[in-house]
Order: C-alpha cells, then structure tokens, then sequence
C-alpha cells in the first residue's frame, strides 16, 4: 500500500526532498453515545480502518493536495495565504482547516508542502474520516516543521478547526480516538475534564462487526444541532434546582429528582438519555473490566434503545439492522454508533456466529430496505502516527 502511494506521490509531484508518510485511524464508539458535549464519558477505539498521508516539505508558502479517494479533482492547488473556508476548496477545507487551526493557536507554518491523501474508511458513515484526516494532518504539521505539540493537544485543534472552519459542532470524541487510540484498547473518556483511561477489550471469541446502512439521511445536520440546543436547554432548566455543570454530573436517582423542572417534554427525553447513557457507559466499562461482556452487550442494546426512543438520532434503516441483529444467537450486543440518522451499527458477535450474521442481517435488510449493507469485521488499532 505505501509504495504503490510513493509511486502516485512521485507521479503526481516528481521532484526531489524528503518524503514522509502518515497513518491515521477511524473510529468506533462502543458506547457513550452524544455525551461527549453533555459533559458525560465515551468509550470509542481507534480502528485499523484509516487514512494514509504522504507529505513533503515546499521551499515557497504553496499547498498541494491530491486525495484518491477523490480523483476526478485531481490536485487541488491553494496556498498558505489563502486559509478561507470555500466550496470551490472541497475536501480540502479539512487540511486547510487545521493548517488555519495550528496558526491561530500559535504555531507557525512557514512553508507549503505538497500532500497525497488515501483513506479506506467509508466517507459519511459515522466512521469519522473527518476527524481521522484532520488529525493526519496535524501529525504531518508536526513531523515536518517540528512542531513541539501534544497528541492531545493535536486532537482540539482538530476539533476547533472542524467546529470553527468547516462549521460542524462535533465534540472532542473523534478528534480524540483517533490521536490517542491504543491498539486492543478502546478510551474510557470524561468529556468533563478530559481525563482518560484505556481499557483492554479483550474479546476472546467474539470480533467487533461494524454494519454501514449506507444511508445518510439529510437530516444528518440540523437534528445535531437540534439535540444540542435542546440538551443545553434542559440543562439551563435543572440548573435552577440543582447546582451541576454539565448533564454529565447527575446521576440517574438525581435526575428523577430533579426532572421535573424541565418544563419541554421532548428536551426532558434528551436529557434522559444523556444522563443515563453516561451512567449506563460508566457500567459498561465496569463490566468489560470484570470480564463480563453479556453486561457489556446488555448495556449497548440498552443505549440503542436509549437513542431510538428518547434522544430520536436513529433511523427506520438502523433499526432494521439492530432489530436482525438482536435475534441471532451469538450477537453479544448490537447499537446504532456515530451522530445518527444513517450511517454505521456496531455489534459483538461471537467468532463463530459472524458468517451467519452477515447473511442473516444482509439478506434481512436488501429484503426489508432494498438496499445493500456493507460489514466491516474490525480490529482495535493504534492512534495517529509517522509510518
Ligand atoms: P465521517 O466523518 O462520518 O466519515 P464527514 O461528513 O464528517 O463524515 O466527513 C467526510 C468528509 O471528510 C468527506 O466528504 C471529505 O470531505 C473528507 N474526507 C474524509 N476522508 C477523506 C479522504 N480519504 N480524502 C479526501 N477527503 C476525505
Ligand atoms: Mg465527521
């Protein structure tokens, strides 16, 4: 894979200098769902799925860039005076995202580089190519212009470049999976402080089976933002009985009561799932660290049920698969995961129940959607790095 990418990078950009190449991860989360901006835990794992960046160093301030995953643009050529957010930019607006990032935070880019970008993550699943790209990028910011800079520190310039120039509102899971992913590990995160611990995963005879609906709705978006306004409203009405941060920091005997003063029903429902999926991801990494993964599947088709009826992020597609899912024998425990509305379930299943699960599932869902499911059987790898 990295040689036949040197040869593209040469052909697309001859010359001499030195040339480095880059990995970054995409990302699974197993639990923790839309807590990382209510101030509650999540528990993603950085996967072998990823995006693959070669890069060298320009003598003047000129960006090239050139992504096979999109190759009818070709190279997309700017430069490093030109860090404004534009259509015309494309998939480039992430790159030049962090690269504004890292300037706006105080380190320098003196100089241009020239880029060769290939991922094998689907694009728009819930997987997170975007954080995975933006985080490549600001380990090859790093490595080529010695930059003295932390992974976690990378991880929120992603992160603020995602929110401040590509105007999407995420939270810091993503960012922070892929930068500081473990290999067999998934990262026990307090979104609150950002302290983090890595628990071993450790699936004897069962694999992490990742399904993609290969629906996006257009919804996607907005309801993000919707679940946003509607979570800090519900949070502004507690606080004026309770003395709390975040909806992270109530417990669930708290909350019911205290929920009373959430005068919206529907941002009442919001709130519920926000405080018990914590709670329930809490648990789940409680259990995992006692070896009992029946409680850990339990508390995963607890927080699909969670999301589908109180915080309403999941769709007719993803229920169909988690409902196939849920009847075979084997399948330890079965989730939507990523932001909702389409995109990708995540499910344990036992080694040798994954052949059944594909057909089952795959067959269940052309019959009932008419569409094609796609699985990827996935392994825990490290996060972002120089090759
Ligand atoms: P997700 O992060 O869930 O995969 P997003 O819509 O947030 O979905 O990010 C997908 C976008 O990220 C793509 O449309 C593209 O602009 C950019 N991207 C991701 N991977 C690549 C890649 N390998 N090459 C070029 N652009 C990429
Ligand atoms: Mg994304």
């Amino acid at each position: 894979m990295e040689k036949k990418l040197m040869e593209t990078f040469q052909k697309l950009y001859g010359g001499e200098g030195e040339i480095k190449t880059f990995f970054s991860p995409g990302r699974v989360n197993l639990i923790g769902e839309h807590t990382d901006y209510n101030g509650g835990h999540v528990f993603p794992c950085a996967l072998t799925l990823g995006t693959y960046g070669i890069a060298r160093k320009r003598e003047d301030r000129k960006l090239r860039f050139y992504s096979a995953n999109f190759e009818k643009l070709g190279v997309i050529e700017t430069s490093l005076d030109d860090l404004v957010p534009s259509k015309a930019a494309q998939w480039t607006n992430y790159p030049k995202g962090v690269i504004w990032a890292f300037e706006k935070k105080g380190y320098s880019i003196p100089q241009g580089m020239d880029v060769l970008i290939y991922g094998t993550i689907p694009n728009g699943s819930g997987l997170s190519s975007s954080a995975s790209l933006e985080v490549l990028i600001g380990v090859m910011l790093k490595e080529l212009f010695n930059i003295e800079i932390s992974m976690q520190d990378i991880a929120l310039i992603g992160q603020y470049s995602e929110n401040n120039y590509n105007g999407c509102n995420c939270g810091i899971m993503d960012q922070f999976a892929v930068a500081m992913g473990k290999k067999d590990c998934a990262v026990f995160l307090d979104t609150n402080t950002l302290q983090y611990e890595y628990a071993s995963v450790k699936l004897d005879d069962a694999k992490i089976v990742i399904t993609n609906s290969k629906v996006k709705h257009s919804l996607v978006d907005s309801a993000y933002n919707d679940r946003r306004r509607e979570s800090e409203e519900a949070l502004h009405d507690l606080q004026k009985v309770v003395d709390i941060k975040t909806l992270g920091d109530l417990t669930e005997e708290e909350f019911e009561a205290h929920k009373d003063a959430i005068k919206d029903e529907i941002c009442k429902k919001r709130a519920k799932h926000a405080v018990y999926e914590n709670q329930r991801t809490i648990r789940a990494v409680k259990a995992l660290k006692e070896n009992d993964i029946a409680e850990f599947g339990r508390l995963m088709n607890q927080s699909h049920i969670s999301l589908r009826d109180d915080y309403e992020v999941s769709c007719e597609e993803i229920d169909v698969l988690v409902d196939l899912a849920w009847k075979i024998d084997g399948v330890i425990g079965s989730r939507i995961t990523g932001g909702g509305f389409g995109g990708c379930t995540v499910s344990i299943v036992k080694n040798d129940a994954v052949d059944t699960f594909i057909d089952q599932v795959g067959a269940g869902y052309k019959e009932k959607t008419g569409r094609e499911a796609e699985f990827y059987v996935v392994e825990i790898g490290d996060g972002a790095r120089v090759l």
